[in-house]
């Protein structure tokens, strides 16, 4: 399977704001864009005016690094979005949020959704009883997002990363169940809901050229 194995801080030094891809270190003075914001490679950048579609292409590639997917999957998701009822934009931003990798997230059971592909590539997650192992996995309404159990017990390394959940807000789609370690998706993600600051018009814009 095709991944991203540069550091992930260069992308967020590309596109020139914080894209939050490494867990707690993000919040530290140790982030790579508090100590140098400027892009990786361009010691002395050129004060230019950005085009349109440069605009269009940073929000494109923003999109892509903030969910951890290579362009030829984004651009499935885009024709799968266009393709579908409703406005473009928002339904793109609902399948990528659909994605079990991004749901472990959210369900704050991982710091970052590098982490949460990591743990459900390496099988850690069960969708409604049963191993889930692809992190593109898309979830749909009623789907139930456990940790996986072992000889019924819960192993050590899950006792530490799930203690004090939830760890941060989660969002009104999922519904977390802490005492049973997991989650249910109560309802398709609401794109008003979506936090990370990604201007999807403009994406449909640069795929409509
Ligand atoms: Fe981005 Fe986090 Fe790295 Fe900072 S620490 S550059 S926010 S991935």
């Amino acid at each position: 399977m095709a991944r991203y194995i540069d550091p992930v801080c260069r992308q967020c030094r590309r596109i020139g704001e914080k894209l939050f891809l490494k867990g707690e270190r993000c919040f530290t003075p140790r982030c790579a864009i508090e100590k140098r914001r400027r892009p990786p490679g361009n010691a002395n950048p050129r004060r230019r005016r950005a085009s349109d579609w440069s605009l269009q292409l940073r929000e494109k590639q923003k999109a892509r690094f903030t969910y951890g997917v290579l362009e030829r999957q984004f651009r499935k998701y885009f024709e799968m979005a266009r393709e579908h009822s409703g406005v473009t934009g928002d339904v793109l931003l609902q399948l990528l949020e659909s994605r079990l990798d991004n749901v472990v997230y959210r369900l704050a059971f991982a710091e970052s959704r590098r982490q949460a592909r990591q743990l459900v590539n390496h099988g850690h997650f069960t969708v409604n009883g049963r191993r889930m192992d692809i992190p593109s996995y898309l979830v749909k309404e009623g789907d139930v997002i456990a940790w996986k159990a072992v000889n019924g017990t819960v192993p050590e390394f899950i006792q530490v990363l799930t203690d004090g959940l939830p760890k941060r807000p989660v969002p009104l789609w999922l519904r977390l169940d802490v005492a049973n370690l997991k989650g249910e998706v109560a309802s398709t993600p609401d794109p008003t809901e979506i936090n990370t600051g990604i201007e999807s018009r403009m994406i449909v814009e640069f795929y409509s050229k």
